[in-house]
């Protein structure tokens, strides 16, 4: 009898692990299940459909029917999973016409993902707060700008706040970012770097309002305004971007564990404590590469990373996650951020003894034109001088550079070897010595 795969979500990690499970096993019968009307589209493109640089959100499915045709996948939109029996190794479905059907299986890919968090804020039940992790909010988002929306409040100032920011003042919107912490971007960067963002966005028109908490939601029925710090806001749109939560009301509800940080707990082939069940994606969590501790970075990257082992493993193959770094990158109007490992502040709250070193450099020669000023930090663990994470602002080819101090984390590189990298250089392209090889030698000093 062929192998039964089935996988709860259809997205980044969901369809992964089911083209990873076809790869394994040419005639498993394999079916993704998703309540969302569309499968395999990038949520990470929302705002830039939003900003206008893409013209539809159609533009975003990535994987379109034909895909799922193709590799033989059973793909089941518009239909929820609401309980896995693990004993019987079924799932039951409701589809948008209240049908009920149980399923079994053989093997089980939770990827669930992670859905927008709204905190216990006075009024949160009012009408016209959006957020945006669906195509659905997109579109409604979209539509308050077409109707005629003015202003914007944004609450949180992390990646998808400030990426939406950047995307409505491109359609014309007076843009409002509140923040209850001191700093823009406080998972990604250290304050010394985000300030560098920070002053770029306000550069640029954007209202960013630190150290203010939302207190309440103001408005009838519908909200329109909101409290924040003891001032009053009105604006036309408001959006929550408040974090997200993994999605583990299934896992829970039948019995299977989360880990420590709240998301579904799994082991490196990205199994969970049920049998034949795997998790992956935002809704489970895997260790730290640098600190060996279950975290739950909640990135696109890792989601199909995670897939794909899952996806291999379930359809009779041997695959292991080798762990988070949690690299990121965003570019927000002419600025580009990037992070790998941990910041400075999370390396001292894990309790590493930590150098760290920044330098301010060009991306290319300093004559040539057009050259951009870039900045690069390191952090460094003291007793074994290795490098444990990295931070990069500036105009350009800030990705290529985080992919490499990546690999140098990944593979264990000491500062002392950075220091020394052989890279290239050529005036339109760089400048004699790499920003990342000039942070290496700052670092070095302090240490020596
Ligand atoms: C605006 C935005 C920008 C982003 N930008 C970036 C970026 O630049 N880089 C990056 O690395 N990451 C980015 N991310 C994060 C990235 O999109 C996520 O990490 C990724 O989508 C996670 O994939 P996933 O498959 O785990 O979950 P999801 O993509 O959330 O998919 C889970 C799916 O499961 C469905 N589902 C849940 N419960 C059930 C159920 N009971 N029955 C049926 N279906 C169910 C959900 O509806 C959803 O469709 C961004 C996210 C957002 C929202």
């Amino acid at each position: 009898m062929a192998r039964r795969i089935l996988v709860i979500g259809a997205n980044a990690s969901g369809v992964e692990a089911a083209s990873a499970a076809r790869k394994k096993d040419r005639t498993a019968e394999i079916t993704l299940i998703t309540q969302e009307k569309n499968a395999g589209y990038s949520r990470c493109g929302l705002p830039f459909v939003i900003g206008g640089q893409i013209p539809s959100f159609k533009d975003l499915i990535v994987y379109p029917p034909a895909y799922f045709q193709m590799l033989k996948l059973n793909l089941k939109t518009e239909t929820k999973v609401t309980a896995i029996d693990t004993k019987e190794k079924a799932v039951t479905t409701m589809d948008k016409a209240d049908a009920t059907e149980t399923l079994q299986y053989d093997s089980l890919v939770i990827a669930t993902g992670a859905d927008a968090f709204m905190p216990p804020i006075k009024g949160h039940e009012k009408q016209g707060i959006l957020s945006l992790r669906n195509l659905k909010d997109g579109e409604k988002i979209l539509e308050e700008v077409q109707n005629g929306a003015k202003t914007a409040v944004i609450m949180g100032a992390g990646l998808i706040g400030l990426e939406t920011g950047v995307a409505l003042i491109e359609r014309g919107l007076k843009v409002t970012i509140v923040e209850m912490l001191p700093q823009i971007l406080p998972q990604m960067l250290d304050a010394d770097m985000a300030k560098m963002i920070q002053e770029h966005l306000q550069e640029k028109g954007m209202c960013i309002l630190t150290e203010k908490r939302v207190e309440e939601f103001l408005g009838g029925d519908k909200v329109t305004a909101i409290m924040a710090g003891g001032e009053k806001i009105e604006a036309d749109l408001f959006i929550s971007a408040f974090g997200v939560r993994a999605n583990t009301k299934l896992a829970v509800d039948s019995g299977i564990p989360l880990g420590e940080t709240r998301a579904i707990k799994t082991n490196g082939k990205m199994e969970t404590d049920a049998q034949d069940v795997y998790a992956v994606g935002d809704c489970a969590e895997a260790p730290s590469i640098i600190t060996h501790k279950p975290m739950c970075a909640q990135l696109g990257t890792i989601a199909v990373r995670q897939g794909k082992v899952a996806g291999t493993n379930a359809g009779g193959g041997y695959a292991l996650f080798s762990g988070v770094l949690a690299s990121a990158v965003t570019r927000l109007f002419d600025i580009e951020a990037g992070v790998t490992g941990l910041t400075e502040k999370a390396a001292q709250r894990a309790r590493f003894e930590v150098v760290t070193g920044a330098i301010s450099s060009k991306t290319k020669a300093d004559y040539y034109p057009n050259a951009l000023p870039i900045k690069v930090k390191l952090v460094v663990e003291k007793e074994s001088q290795r490098l444990i994470g990295a931070q990069i602002i500036g105009g350009e080819e800030v990705t290529q550079r985080i992919n490499a101090l990546s690999f140098a984390i990944q593979q264990g590189m000491t500062v002392r070897e950075l220091a020394k990298a052989d890279t290239a250089y050529a005036p339109p392209l760089c400048e004699t010595w790499e920003p990342m090889v000039l942070a290496a030698e700052l670092v070095l000093m302090k240490l020596r």
